[in-house]
């Protein structure tokens, strides 16, 4: 089945061929299902790592859509904005949400049937309800000191 991504010279399941470091940056790219979750700011206990979600977001995510809102000149606004590699993913997956494409596929594992590329739109990672969509809330709304009173309640 052809799908929007594979219009733009993206060969259908290539994340079940390659590995991570072969994938052009296209394709790399691609991996991302658009959830946000990585998006949302967290609470990491320092001595045990263990991290927390929060429903605040970053202050560039856009709630709707789920997208950074200035994807390619984020570092400019945001400096810590981690960029992931297939080079660096296994010192963040500690982290990284169970639903993740890149954790999931560093785990050697499929990617889920309402990923777009396997789903053929972006929509479905909305639908599947597994995206932050329209619950996360503004950064400058909320003290950091309060974040802890934010958490996020769902599995991530
Ligand atoms: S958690 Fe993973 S799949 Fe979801 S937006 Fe972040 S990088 Fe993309
Ligand atoms: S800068 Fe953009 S990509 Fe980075 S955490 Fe914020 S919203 Fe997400």
């Amino acid at each position: 089945m052809k799908n929007g991504s594979q219009k733009q010279g993206i060969h259908e399941g290539f994340w079940k061929k390659k590995s991570m470091s072969d994938m052009s940056r296209l394709e790399w790219e691609a991996l991302c299902d658009g959830c946000g979750k990585c998006c949302l700011n967290k609470l990491e206990n320092d001595e045990t790592c263990e991290v927390h979600y929060t429903k605040i977001a970053c202050r560039l995510l856009d709630n709707e859509s789920c997208k950074c809102s200035q994807y390619a000149i984020r570092h400019q606004f945001v400096p810590e904005c981690i960029v992931l590699t297939p080079k660096n993913i296994g010192e963040h997956a500690y982290w990284l949400p169970k639903t993740c494409a890149y954790y999931l596929i560093w785990k050697g594992k499929d990617l889920y049937a309402w990923h777009p590329l396997v789903s053929g739109t972006s929509n479905s990672v909305h639908e599947a309800n597994v995206s932050v969509q329209n619950k996360t809330i503004a950064e400058f709304e909320v003290s950091e000191d309060e974040w802890e009173d934010y958490l996020w309640e769902e599995e991530v």
